[in-house]
């Protein structure tokens, strides 16, 4: 980090980290904390509720998960933390971090627990006693009426995209679940954006919640480019393509709206010979698991999937996204294009615009605040700049 500005006023050095910590944070290659870890690392280990709101890609996973394992004892081989997530992948991906940053604490064991997944694999996982578990909130409460896991002892628990947890309709099984942990736990919630529901959940369960909000500065937002592409829906596969061939992106994740749409475009795009995996809800969750860790290992360089890939999942080096439907949330566009732009690497966001959807794109953008660059492709497939969507579409 190199803007003064955005010096945290501590290191991790200066955070009374054990020297475990301080190893695996420095073999992940992070020199300095992130504004939202600087702030929430040390209240959280005085043992505050916290609610953190913070925007996406500013290493929340790292701020709950290293005063998590600096909590947790290792002589106690009951469930002591829990992480809920709002979905599968999510899921996942915060038990790999958590696997990361206790690399030098073997006594460590981390259960991810989610729908999809056979049960038994999961109660091989729950016999070796883990102390932490990551989970979504259907298969948390499940394993709890099965009587598979038990929280009576969690003294931590930490709900990751509260918002969207929220908002998926979670709220009765997440308030069963704090409900069967002890009154005295501490309760951390991280979310991008408070809504009525967060802030009912923090009032009703949480105790003198200190508040933390990182706003979105030029600094910690992420660099992202958009792009407007105004196309026409017969034109719109042939134009995803031009632009495809227009650059050499190395990962590129191309949105669409509906499973169906997301599962045709990938094998489309195949059968004209580009590397493409589909990820969306109908695929089996071993499958989906898979296609993940190959885009995340650089096995195939184009993702097509649908917004059960859009929040909260962080890939290394995503260089485009390409909205090929637009999304019919605001938020979505948000969460979509800041797959790129990732840990203040610049990023660029396209998206293929019929003229049908330009209300709904004006509207993204007022939400957005951002302005974007018009492209066009002439008549040679040459992408060229435009003076905006509008004198495009008089053009027509
Ligand atoms: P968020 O949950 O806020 O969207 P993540 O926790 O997914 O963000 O982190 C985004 C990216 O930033 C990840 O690749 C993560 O490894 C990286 N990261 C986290 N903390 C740091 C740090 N202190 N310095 C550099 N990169 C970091
Ligand atoms: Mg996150």
């Amino acid at each position: 980090m190199s803007d003064k500005e955005l010096q945290p006023l501590i290191g991790f050095k200066q955070m009374d980290l054990s020297k475990e910590i301080l190893q695996a944070v420095d073999k992940m290659g992070f020199s300095q904390p992130t504004p939202v870890q600087g702030k929430t690392i040390p209240i959280m280990m005085e043992g505050h509720d916290v609610i953190a709101i913070a925007p996406t890609g500013t290493g929340k996973t790292v701020a709950f998960g290293i005063p998590m394992l600096e909590y947790i004892s290792l002589t106690d081989s009951r469930i002591q933390e829990v992480i809920l997530a709002p979905t599968r992948e999510l899921a996942v991906q915060i038990g790999q971090e958590m696997e990361k940053l206790s690399a030098f604490i073997p006594e460590v064991r981390i259960a991810v627990l989610y729908g999809g997944q056979p049960i038994s694999k999961q109660l091989n996982q729950l016999k070796k006693k883990p102390q932490i578990i990551v989970a979504t909130p259907g298969r948390m409460l499940d394993h709890m009426q099965r009587g598979t896991a038990r929280l009576s002892a969690v003294h931590t628990l930490v709900i990751d995209e509260a918002d969207e947890m929220l908002k998926m309709g979670f709220v009765k099984d997440v308030c069963k679940i704090i409900e069967a942990i002890p009154p005295a736990r501490q309760f951390v919630m991280f979310s991008a954006t408070t809504n009525q529901d967060v802030m009912t959940i923090s009032w009703k369960y949480q105790h003198e919640p200190v508040e933390i909000t990182i706003p979105a500065t030029k600094e910690n937002k992420p660099q992202i480019t958009q792009y407007v592409i105004p196309t026409t829906r017969e034109e719109k596969y042939d134009h995803l393509l031009y632009l495809l061939d227009s650059d050499e992106f190395g990962r590129v994740m191309i949105f669409t709206n509906t499973k169906d749409g997301c599962r045709r475009l990938s094998e489309k795009m195949n059968k004209a010979g580009y590397q493409t995996e589909a990820l969306h809800g109908d695929i089996p969750q071993s499958k989906r698991n898979q296609v993940m860790a190959g885009f995340k290992r650089g096995k195939f360089p184009m993702l097509v999937c649908t917004d059960v890939a859009a929040r909260g999942i962080d890939v290394d080096d995503v260089e485009a996204v390409i909205n090929y439907d637009l999304p019919t949330e605001n938020e979505y566009y948000l969460h979509r294009i800041g797959r790129t732009g990732r840990a203040r690497k610049h990023g660029v966001a396209f998206t293929l615009l019929c003229f049908t959807e330009s209300v709904r794109l004006d509207e993204i953008l007022k939400y957005m605040e951002s302005k974007p660059t018009y492209l066009k492709f002439d008549d040679m497939g040459t992408l060229r700049f435009q003076e905006s969507g509008d004198a495009f579409f008089e053009n027509m």
